[in-house]
């Protein structure tokens, strides 16, 4: 479905951050983008959504297919039209608007009637039912987790095919991180929607990814079907803090 071929990113005109990554994600399930602190992934994502921008001295060179489309001239809203959609770490909810503004602000890029909407909305409030609860609710005052069912479920909104979800446990305590990610994998496999996550948690990423590749400084040192870099040695050590 995603194909990232061999994308460099420069910062700041000179700082080379990626250094020819490559992967794929296919349709359905969950491919996970792992690494430490630093090792490149939110800039994968954003070079996948094209939010890099020349004018601030960042460059992408490479291809990304979506779809078998070359979408690296695309605008991030051609993206989201097309069913490519990010999900910010850090979540970027709007503060000052209700927790249900934030949730239709997602379905900007539609050119559907109200009545899809609304019935998506429904959608939104079946799998997050505290976002229902909290729908009048001004996002700003509610709980990290709240803010981050906030972030998925705006992008769900969109109607993605897929989402690029960026480090969606940060901050959250570990039964709230399971919380969202047993949410991941329902929307897997009831909405067919295929996600690219970038995670730091590897622990957690490699229960519910099939697939996931490790970044380091820019490149990916290893990859392989979860289960095996569950089992891989130098995983166990680095990552998992096992052996
Ligand atoms: P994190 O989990 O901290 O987000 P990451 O794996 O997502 O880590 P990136 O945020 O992609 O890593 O950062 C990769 C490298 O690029 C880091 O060395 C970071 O300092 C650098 N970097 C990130 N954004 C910029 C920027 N706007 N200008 C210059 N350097 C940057």
């Amino acid at each position: 479905m995603l194909s990232v071929n061999n994308i460099e990113v420069i910062y700041d005109h000179v700082i080379l951050v990626l250094k020819g990554v490559s992967l794929s994600v296919p349709t359905g399930g969950t491919t996970a983008l792992l690494g430490a602190n630093g090792a490149g992934k939110t800039t994968t994502l954003k070079a996948i959504s094209n939010l890099l921008r020349a004018e601030r001295g960042e460059v992408t060179k490479g291809s990304i297919v979506f779809e078998g489309e070359e979408v690296q001239a695309r605008s991030p809203n051609e993206l989201v039209r097309r069913g490519c959609i990010q999900v910010m770490e850090g979540r970027h909810c709007f503060g000052h608007l209700s927790v249900e503004d934030n949730l239709l602000s997602g379905a900007f890029t539609r050119r559907d009637g109200n009545a899809a909407i609304r019935a998506d909305l429904d959608l939104v409030y079946d799998y997050f039912p505290r976002l229902k609860v909290r729908r009048t609710s001004l996002a700003g005052y509610t709980s990290g987790g709240e803010q981050q069912m906030t972030a998925l479920g705006r992008a769900l909104m969109s109607r993605p095919k897929m989402i690029l979800l960026d480090e969606p446990s940060m901050g959250l305590a570990p039964q709230l991180v399971e919380e969202i990610f047993e949410i991941v994998r329902k929307l897997n496999e009831e909405q067919g929607v295929s996600f690219l996550l970038a995670e730091q948690n590897t622990n957690i990423a490699l229960r519910y990814a099939k697939y996931g590749y490790i970044l380091e400084s820019g490149r990916v040192v290893l990859d392989g079907a979860a289960e095996a870099l569950r089992r891989n040695e130098d995983v166990k050590e680095f990552y998992l803090g096992i052996g």
